[in-house]
């Protein structure tokens, strides 16, 4: 039995903590889900980071966090919180601390609360594999006992308090032999730092388990609430992607990981991190928190008890599934990649702008093909349109999703070109029209797909069995009453697996899925990425549409970049960019702009672009190469966590990078 981590996965009710003041802001228990950020400025340079907190609190940021990588900027640390009290802000510091206890042992009489990272607080570093016996694993945590408790006891005096915040690939060698570079090490990795505090009575923390792969960093998170409920803890949530990067590829990644979890509940307060100027997380994690406010809010209007969905929560696998063809060459299924379909613009009343925007798709986004293109067929007088779209898409899609309400009469499939999905909708009491629609679709070679709600999927499960594997695909475009949309797919699943049928999911990203309705781009980037990317980390979805108003060409990129955000299906470069802090060694975000100018063609490469050798190595976690900021203007190159390449200046360092992809095999030409 899995160990239960939320109250429901299809209502979002708030796990319950206690209350943990941070300063005058109190995080958990019936608190605001806290929005928070960290300054990008050299912690020394008193003026810049002093500015930096004050531009941060003025957007909306209700707890600051600074970096202080040494002695001398956790100094610093009180002449900033002097100045930002004197300026008449009232938001809580928080210092960042790695590797040096002395660092934090200064900082925690500054300010309000003290991050430390337990893979890296008493532990060095390095990256070798040890045995460790019992005894020996024993002796490693007396030796954390006594480097940790210090800190703990002038946190109790003081009445700050502390974050204990893990980050998979920056984990001690002890837990690494022990549990392995997963989730489970993550968190015990913190659980030992909490057992140590609580031996001296301390309970003023906050657990983060951040990563930069959202799968990973979702499934942390659940095993941390898991185990806690079992072992009675109700320490809140900080969550957070790391090394998200910037720009729409780091607002994905973002409400993937964030999102999901504030929708099955987790979370008191959330870092949006980017490779841009910190006040721009903000208004994400706004978004972020509205969106998880409104879910809270009509979770609680119905009590729903349901049953456990079939996915492993805490071990992703794919949920099995027919294989279906879309074209000779286009499948989609369990053992394909999830297929990006894409609502027509245009659509049948202008046939011919809506295969335009296709051909003009296709032409700016070489590896981003449009595999079904959705239009609505409303009346019958749109059946000869609909035959010279599909005459006129040819091979270029394979497939046309007509969605229609219209009776299924032998016109609709006359004519050649891509192939045919009839979308219909089916409520409760649809069985006999749901028969004659598949036996219809079979006969003329079209696929069926069935739009279905809770209610449907239960009445209807006998009836969908009996349509043949390869000839259905179920999708849900709005919430059923009561549950939230990604709750709906849940349950939809739940019932057609009991009813064993294995029809692919097309996940869709409807305005009736979306929690807040709203104008622009980015809140409808914001939904697509949280329902789609729950789904899919849960192993749920073949076909995947954000089914926005804008361009065809910016639907289509969505889509793609929602399944690479999920590390679903790869098309582009994957960047890991740190959102640079006080220790930064050069410019992040124009560097990483010029690394993605030059390397932005690759198609199966991941990148890490870290501030400093400090934390970069440890936090870039699965990247296949690493720039990394050696010393000031010099970079170091890394294969994997292999340091390959010193103290490149930093002018040849992107050329030096290319050359070592193309060393090791990787590089294709533009
Ligand atoms: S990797 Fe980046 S964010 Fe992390 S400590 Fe180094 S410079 Fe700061």
């Amino acid at each position: 039995m899995p160990l239960a981590y939320c109250h429901s996965r299809h209502q979002t009710v708030r796990r319950l903590t206690r209350v943990v003041q941070v300063g005058n802001v109190g995080v958990g228990g019936s608190n605001p889900i806290r929005l928070q950020s960290m300054t990008t400025s050299d912690t020394e340079d008193v003026a810049a980071t002093l500015a930096q907190c004050i531009k941060l609190a003025e957007a909306g940021c209700e707890i600051i966090r600074i970096t202080a990588p040494n002695k001398a900027a956790a100094v610093a640390l009180k002449s900033i919180h002097q100045q930002f009290r004197a300026a008449g802000f009232s938001q809580p510091l928080v210092a960042d601390i790695h590797f040096l206890p002395q660092a934090a042992m200064e900082a925690v009489e500054h300010v309000e609360k003290v991050r430390v990272n337990p893979g890296n607080y008493a532990d060095k570093k390095k990256f070798a594999v040890l045995e460790y016996t019992d005894a020996a694993y024993a002796e490693e945590l007396e030796r954390l006992h006594e480097a940790f408790s210090p800190l703990v006891l002038r946190a109790k005096t003081l009445g700050r308090s502390l974050r204990i915040g893990t980050n998979h690939g920056s984990l001690s060698d002890r837990i690494m032999n022990r549990f392995g570079d997963t989730p489970h090490g993550m968190v015990e990795a913190a659980l030992e730092f909490v057992r140590i505090a609580e031996s001296h009575g301390f309970k003023d923390m906050i657990l983060s388990m951040k990563a930069s792969n959202p799968k990973v960093m979702i499934e942390a998170y659940r095993l941390a609430a898991a185990r806690m409920s079992e072992l009675k803890m109700d320490y809140p949530l900080h969550l957070g992607v790391t090394e998200a990067g910037e720009g729409e590829d780091a607002r994905i990644k973002s409400a993937i990981g964030i999102g999901s979890l504030l929708a099955d509940g987790l979370g008191d307060t959330i870092r949006v991190s980017l490779t841009e100027d910190p006040w721009y997380e903000i208004p994400v994690c706004r978004e972020l928190v509205a969106r998880a406010d409104k879910l809270i809010q009509s979770g609680k209007t119905v009590q729903v008890k349901l049953k456990d969905d079939p996915a492993d929560p805490f071990s992703y696998a794919r949920r099995i599934t027919d294989s279906i063809s879309l074209s000779e060459k286009c499948k989609a299924g369990a053992t394909e990649l999830p297929r990006v379909i894409v609502r027509s613009v245009a659509g049948l009343n202008n046939w011919q702008a809506a295969v335009k925007e296709v051909l003009d798709a296709h032409n700016q986004q070489r590896e981003a093909r449009v595999e079904g293109l959705l239009v609505q067929l409303t009346s019958a007088e749109q059946i000869t349109a609909l035959q010279s779209l599909r005459k006129a898409l040819g091979l270029a899609v394979p497939a046309v999703f007509v969605e229609t309400a219209l009776s299924l009469d032998s016109e609709i499939f006359k004519g050649e070109g891509s192939k045919l999905v009839i979308v219909r909708t089916f409520k409760a009491d649809h069985g006999a029209q749901l028969k004659a629609d598949s036996e219809i679709c079979n006969k003329n070679g079209a696929i069926l797909s069935a739009d279905l709600d809770v209610e449907s999927a239960k009445s209807l499960a006998s009836e969908l069995s009996k349509i043949p594997a390869g000839r259905l695909i179920i999708s849900s475009s709005q919430p059923s009453s009561g549950l939230h949309a990604i709750g709906t797919h849940r349950e939809m699943v739940r019932l057609l697996c009991e009813a064993k049928v294995q029809a692919p999911l097309w996940i869709r990203a409807t305005e009736a899925n979306a929690a807040i309705l709203d104008q622009g781009f980015q809140s409808r980037l914001l939904e697509a990425s949280i329902l789609a990317g729950s789904l899919l980390v849960d192993g749920y979805g073949d076909l995947i549409s954000c089914e926005t108003p804008d361009s065809t060409v910016k639907s289509l990129t969505l889509g793609y970049d929602v399944l690479q955000g999920a590390r679903a299906r790869q098309t582009k470069t994957e960047y890991v960019a740190c959102p640079s802090c006080g220790r930064t060694l050069f410019d992040i975000q124009s560097t990483t702009l010029k690394i993605k100018a030059r390397t932005g063609h690759l198609k199966s490469v991941t990148i890490a672009v870290m501030g400093c050798i400090v934390n970069g190595p440890g936090e870039m976690a699965d990247a296949d190469f690493g720039y990394v900021g050696g010393a000031p203007g010099k970079i170091n190159l890394y294969v994997g966590k292999t340091p390959v390449k010193f103290n490149i200046p930093q002018e040849e360092a992107v050329e030096r990078l290319v050359d070592l992809i193309k060393e090791k095999g990787k590089w294709v030409e533009a």
